[in-house]
């Protein structure tokens, strides 16, 4: 096992009808900005019963963020936080809002160059203050309600960032602000859920014997609840489980002591940013022809993923990857995600223009080892044709 720091704040208020607790999270003077997305949350009155749990608090609402948050509208919000002295900052909504939140968190405690904070990759922003946050999470998938990290479309490109000042203070689940989901979000986020574990699992072996089998468990779990909460709205022992799932998978339990290959998290970036494919349908649709290619690079792992997380006992090793890796495309064809990039009208084109504009990003030398380099993304996408 590799050294490590672990360090996670977030108090998790687990449940349904808890957001009268709200009261007792924010201090009571505290001027609270409720930032959201499009429509979902107020048209499905999240807003309102927030807002009764923030009883007499001072409050300004700043709806809009859009999927794959864009700095431009975060910086509208940014100058209404600032111009209105707020000083809590409460997300109500899925990844977007959560990563949008953290951003205008970390901004709004700047005066200039805000975009900066964009371009720091996977090492923490220097900026030492930001606004606290907290969040009432209505999509499992990103694990933003419990992590430190957020992802930012600036000029057309997805730029993530990190910082452990946004660590949200509290985070709600509750299972009755997910009903409401199309069906195709529950797929995104089983499959978000499911690569987030397996960028940090399925990597060169270090004894890891907690993470390994904390992840198989999250595996496990996706696969069996995941499916049902997808096809089944009534099912909420499944869907708390399922909701919990995604939480781990990137809360920094797993991820802690172990090498981390993001590869397939790069690619799909740049897939959304370029083809407005949602963020977890492009990791479904890369991961099995990523795995396929990079199978030398992951044979042991790849054993263990298939033996403990399939319960593929028979057949050589390779047999059992071979057998692993299609299970895998095929779990996520079960949540009706094609995995061929040709269904989403990426041609031979726009494979070229992917591994070029990952080429501007800098996002040549990826995995562990930093040994995928563009060709091997190229291979991979004209596999995944
Ligand atoms: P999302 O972009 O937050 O939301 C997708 C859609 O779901 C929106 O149109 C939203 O509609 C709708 N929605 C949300 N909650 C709903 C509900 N309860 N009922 C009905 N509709 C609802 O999706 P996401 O997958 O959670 O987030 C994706 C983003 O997170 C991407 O930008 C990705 O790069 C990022 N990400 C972050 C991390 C991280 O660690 N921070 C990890 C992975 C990915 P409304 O706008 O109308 O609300
Ligand atoms: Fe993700």
């Amino acid at each position: 096992m590799l050294d490590f720091d672990y360090y996670n704040p977030t108090h998790i208020v687990f449940g349904q009808n808890r957001l009268a607790e709200l009261d007792k999270l924010i201090p009571s003077d505290a001027k609270v900005m409720i930032t959201f997305g499009g429509q979902s949350a107020k048209k499905f009155g999240t807003i309102d019963k927030v807002r009764e749990g923030l009883q007499s608090r001072s409050v300004v609402e700043f709806g809009g963020i859009e999927p794959n948050p864009r700095y431009e509208t975060l910086m509208r919000a940014v100058e209404i936080a600032q111009k209105e002295g707020v000083d809590f900052l409460l997300a109500v909504g899925g990844g977007s809002v959560m990563d949008g939140t953290k951003f205008i968190a970390l901004a709004a405690k700047k005066d200039s160059e805000h975009h900066n904070l964009l371009f720091h990759g996977f090492t923490p922003v220097p900026e030492k203050e930001a606004l606290p946050l907290g969040c009432v999470a209505t999509l499992p998938a990103t694990g933003s309600e419990m992590n430190m990290a957020g992802v930012i479309t600036y000029n057309e490109q997805k730029y993530p960032f990190m910082s452990p000042l946004v660590y949200p203070t509290f985070s709600f689940l509750d299972p009755d602000f997910t009903f409401t989901l199309p069906k195709e979000q529950i797929a995104n986020g089983v499959a978000d859920a499911f690569v987030h574990v397996i960028e940090q699992y399925l990597t060169v072996p270090v004894n890891a014997k907690i993470q390994d089998r904390f992840a198989e468990g999250v595996l496990k779990t996706l696969i069996e609840d995941g499916p049902v909460t997808y096809r089944d709205n009534d099912n909420i022992e499944a869907r708390k489980n399922f909701i919990w799932s995604a939480t781990s998978a990137l809360n920094g339990v797993i991820g802690v002591g172990v090498p981390q290959d993001w590869s397939t998290h790069m690619i799909g970036h740049e897939m959304t940013a370029m083809y407005g494919i949602a963020h977890g349908r492009t990791l479904a649709i890369i991961l099995p022809h990523l795995l396929r290619e990079r199978k030398a690079k992951k044979y042991e792992k790849l054993v263990q993923f298939a033996e403990r997380v399939w319960a593929i006992t028979d057949g050589t090793d390779d047999e059992k990857i071979n057998m692993a890796i299609d299970k895998t495309e095929a779990f996520f064809n079960s949540l009706d995600i094609v995995t061929n990039i040709t269904h989403y009208g990426i041609d031979d084109n726009g494979i070229e223009t992917i591994v070029n504009n990952m080429e501007k990003m800098g996002l040549t030398a990826l995995s562990e080892s930093g040994d995928l380099t563009l060709d091997i993304v190229k291979k991979i996408l004209i596999a995944a044709k």
